[in-house]
C-alpha cells in the first residue's frame, strides 16, 4: 500500500492537468486486491487514506465500490450510472430497460459518469414498466464521451450512452441503499481531503512563523476539532451501519464535505497567492473539494433526505 501511496501521490497533479485516468495506478490497485468486496469500516481506511495522497484514484475506489454492492462481485473496475439530465430527480431518469430473450435491451445516456471512461461493467438505473430498476451492462454495451470537468480529472468521468443487453439486479431501493454505503465512503474521501489541506497548512504556518499569531492558531484549532467530530461520526456511522438508514449516512455527507471545503479554503489562505497558482496542490483541492458538495447527491438533497426523518 505504501508503494501505491508513493505513486499515487506523484501522479496527481500529472492527472489534473491532462484529466486522464492513469492505468497503472488502477493495476496497482486492483493488484492490491482494492477491488474486492471489504467491509466498510476497511473500505473508508482505504478511501481516506488514498484521498489523502489522490483524491481521483480515491474517488474510481470509491465509485467502484457503490457499483459493486449492487453487483456482490466482479474483478474489473465498475461504474455506477444513475444522474441524467434530470439530475437529482432519479424518479424522472428517461433511460429505458425493454425485455428481450437473453435478459433486458437497455437503452439511454447518463452524464459524469465516475470511471465511465475504463470500467468494464456498468450498473445502471433504467425504467422498465413505469418502474426505476437496477441492470447491469457490460462496456460492449457503453460508448464513454470524456467529460471536461474542473475536478477530480483523473476519474475517467464520463457522459456514457447506453445501448447493450443488461441483467436486472434490483429495484430502486437496492440503488438507495448502494447510495448509503457510498455517501459514508465519499465521506472518508471528503475526511482524506480535508486531512490533506490542514498539513499542508500547518506544515507551512510552522515554517514561515505564522503559527506564533494567537488568531491563526485559534483558527487551526477549529479546523482540527471539526475534523476529530467529523471522523467520530463517520467511525460511528460505519460501527452500527443500516444499509436501509439514509439519514446518518446524508449528515456524513454534509458534514465532512463541509469540513473539506473549509480546510481547503484555509490552505489557500495560508499559502497566499501561491496557494492559488493553477496546479499547485492547493488550488487543485480547492476545486476538488468544491465538487464533494455536489456528487453521490447536493447538500439540498442530503438536507431533505435528513428533514424527512422529522
Ligand atoms: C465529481 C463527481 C462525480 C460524480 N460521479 C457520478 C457517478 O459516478 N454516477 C452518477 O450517476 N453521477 C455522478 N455524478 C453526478 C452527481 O450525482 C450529480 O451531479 C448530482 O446528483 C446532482 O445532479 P445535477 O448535477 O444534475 O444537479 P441538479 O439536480 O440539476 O441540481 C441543481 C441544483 O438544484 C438543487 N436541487 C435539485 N433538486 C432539489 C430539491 N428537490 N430540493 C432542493 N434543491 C434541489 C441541487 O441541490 C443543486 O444545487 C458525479 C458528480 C460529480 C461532481
Amino acid at each position: 500500500m505504501d508503494e501505491l501511496l508513493k505513486l499515487a501521490k506523484v501522479r496527481f497533479v500529472g492527472m489534473d492537468k491532462t484529466n486522464e485516468y492513469d492505468r497503472e495506478l488502477l493495476e496497482y490497485a486492483k493488484k492490491l486486491s482494492l477491488i474486492k468486496p471489504m467491509f466498510l469500516a476497511e473500505l473508508c481506511n482505504v478511501v481516506e487514506t488514498i484521498a489523502r495522497f489522490n483524491p481521483s484514484l480515491a474517488l474510481s475506489i470509491s465509485a467502484h465500490h457503490l457499483a459493486l454492492y449492487c453487483l456482490k462481485d466482479c474483478n474489473d473496475f465498475c461504474a455506477f450510472a444513475l444522474t441524467e439530465k434530470s439530475g437529482s430527480n432519479v424518479k424522472a431518469i428517461e433511460t429505458k430497460a425493454e425485455e428481450a430473450d437473453k435478459g433486458y435491451i437497455i437503452r439511454g445516456s447518463k452524464n459524469f459518469v465516475t470511471n465511465g471512461e475504463f470500467a468494464e461493467v456498468f450498473v445502471i438505473t433504467a425504467r422498465h414498466e413505469g418502474k426505476v430498476n437496477v441492470f447491469a451492462v457490460d462496456k460492449g454495451g457503453i460508448k464513454a464521451e470524456r467529460v471536461d470537468l474542473g475536478c477530480f480529472r483523473g476519474s475517467g468521468i464520463a457522459k456514457i450512452y447506453i445501448d447493450g443487453i443488461g441483467r436486472e439486479l434490483g429495484d430502486l431501493k437496492l440503488a438507495m441503499s448502494a447510495l448509503n454505503v457510498g455517501r459514508v465512503v465519499f465521506s472518508s474521501l471528503a475526511l482524506g481531503i480535508a486531512k490533506r489541506c490542514f498539513e499542508l497548512a500547518l506544515n507551512r504556518a510552522k515554517r514561515l512563523g505564522l503559527i506564533n499569531n494567537q488568531g491563526l492558531r485559534w483558527r487551526f484549532v477549529d479546523l482540527k476539532s471539526d475534523i476529530e467530530v467529523v471522523s467520530s461520526y463517520i467511525n460511528s456511522v460505519v460501527s452500527s451501519f443500516s444499509e436501509k438508514d439514509g439519514v446518518r449516512p446524508a449528515i456524513c455527507k454534509l458534514k465532512a464535505c463541509k469540513i473539506a471545503k473549509a480546510c481547503a479554503d484555509f490552505a489557500v489562505e495560508v499559502f497566499g497567492a501561491k496557494g492559488l497558482i493553477k496546479h499547485s496542490i492547493t488550488e487543485i483541492l480547492y476545486r476538488y473539494a468544491k465538487a464533494l458538495d455536489i456528487g453521490e447527491g447536493t447538500n439540498e438533497i442530503m438536507k431533505e433526505i435528513i428533514s424527512r426523518s422529522f
